[in-house]
């Protein structure tokens, strides 16, 4: 081919993430009871209510006291009282006097320590006793201030953060029994082709079951959106605009599979030259996952997904779970870790590859990481038992047994 009719070069992964993320945002927010937490993304800030602890408490179980009054072993104070977790002593603790104290129990006024109780010899547990210190004690010791953890008006968690069992804790703590998070984003998800049947629909000769669209709803649920099925739009032009403009409630984002090829049997691409629709870019240097497409349908984004199962899954991994992230008011990069190749790797061409693979840890610990011999893009079997992604960049040279490459694990949900 003469120079100057060379092909255009293909877009790459990183300029082709950076174009469908390019606007994405949140719609709305909600209340949310922190029990249903789990996962939502906080659309606002969560500011303490309470100091954590309140006031100051115990660490340990003991005797309140003031430790000047006790300085040489031997020292001897007088039980006045008790303080128990939530059974606080009201009074004020004065000059050779001590309060029974137990861990997490409010220290009582005037006192200024906690004598650990294996460090006393003490008549009996009752008030008027007499408690011989045989340990002195530090100034201070075993008290947790007011305020230790928090203070009262702290912001604890930002705007931005997805929810986990802990941070549910931690806004349970600061006095909290709802948040204030960004609504689930509502994501089509639409399959084409003449050839696809519904699961359960037995598959006559030459149809396939479209496993896309499964995978695809739960992927979306695992990324907490809400899946909106689309249906199966068959290879006529339009047909994919009719399904998609006939979403029975409104979305954020339209996922397609399949037809975005060349063929003569595939519309995507055309259907997205029509009044009320935009064509971003098409086809990225990327393997599996070369036909991807991004586009509008009345201001709807639309991620154009290639059919091949694994294209579709892996690209899935790569923009759509991050789509999802924006358009829930959070972020998603991915988490890359180095590991040790157990094969060797032929030198990689222009498009960015993600290969297939298993990772296991040797016996002390490190990555190792094994491609599947067969990277066809149609084998969801070999994709379902993957836990891993090799990522290699264009032109990456070739590898040994034993070289460092870089990886992507695979959530074990996605
Ligand atoms: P296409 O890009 O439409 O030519 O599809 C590429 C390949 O993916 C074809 O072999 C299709 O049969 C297959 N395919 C397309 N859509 C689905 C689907 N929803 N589920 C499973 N396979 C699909
Ligand atoms: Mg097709």
């Amino acid at each position: 081919m003469p120079r100057d009719r060379q092909p255009k070069p293909l877009l790459p992964v990183e300029d082709a993430l950076a174009r469908i993320l390019d606007g994405l945002a949140p719609h709305g927010s909600e209340r949310c009871a922190l029990v249903d937490a789990m996962g939502r993304v906080l659309a606002s800030d969560v500011a303490s209510r309470l100091s954590l602890p309140p006031e100051a408490v115990s660490a340990m179980d003991g005797y309140a006291a003031r430790a000047d009054d006790c300085r040489t072993a031997g020292d001897i104070l007088t039980r006045i009282g008790e303080s128990a977790a939530g059974r606080p002593w009201d009074g004020s603790l004065g000059a050779g006097e001590t309060v029974r104290i137990f861990t997490g129990a409010v220290v009582p006024a005037g006192a200024d320590c906690i004598i650990l109780q294996e460090d006393v010899d003490a008549v009996s547990e009752d008030d008027g006793t007499a408690v011989t210190v045989n340990e002195a004690p530090r100034d201070g010791q075993f008290i947790r201030p007011a305020g230790l953890d928090v203070t009262a008006g702290d912001v604890v968690l930002t705007a931005g953060t997805v929810m986990s069992a802990r941070l549910i804790s931690l806004a349970t703590s600061a006095g909290h029994t709802e948040v204030s998070v960004w609504r689930r984003p509502h994501i089509g998800v639409l399959s084409t082709g003449d050839e696809l049947v519904l699961p359960g629909d037995e598959p006559a000769r030459g149809q396939i079951i479209s496993s896309n669209a499964t995978y695809l709803a739960a992927f979306v649920r695992a990324c907490g959106a809400v899946p909106v099925d689309l249906g199966i739009a068959r290879d006529r032009a339009g047909a994919m605009l009719e399904q998609v403009r006939a979403a029975p409630v409104p979305l954020d984002m339209v996922v397609t599979t399949g037809g975005a090829s060349v063929g003569t049997h595939d519309h995507l691409v055309s259907d997205l030259k029509g009044a009320g629709t935009e064509l971003g870019f098409w086809k990225i240097a990327m393997r599996p996952g070369k036909p991807l497409l991004n586009g509008r349908i009345d201001d709807v984004p639309l991620l154009g997904l290639p059919g091949n199962p694994v294209s579709s899954a892996v690209c899935a991994n790569i923009f759509l779970r991050p789509a999802i992230a924006r358009l829930s008011g959070g972020e998603h990069h991915p988490q890359m870790i180095a590991a040790k190749l157990t094969a060797e790797l032929r030198e990689n061409d222009q498009r960015q590859d993600y290969l297939r693979s298993r990772l296991v840890y040797d016996e002390s610990g490190r990555p190792t990481v094994t491609p599947a011999r067969k990277q066809d893009s149609s084998m969801i079997s070999i994709y379902a038992h993957a836990d891993a992604l090799i990522v290699r960049p264009p032109f990456d040279p070739a590898k040994s047994t034993g070289d460092e490459v870089l990886v992507m694990r695979l959530d074990p949900l996605m």
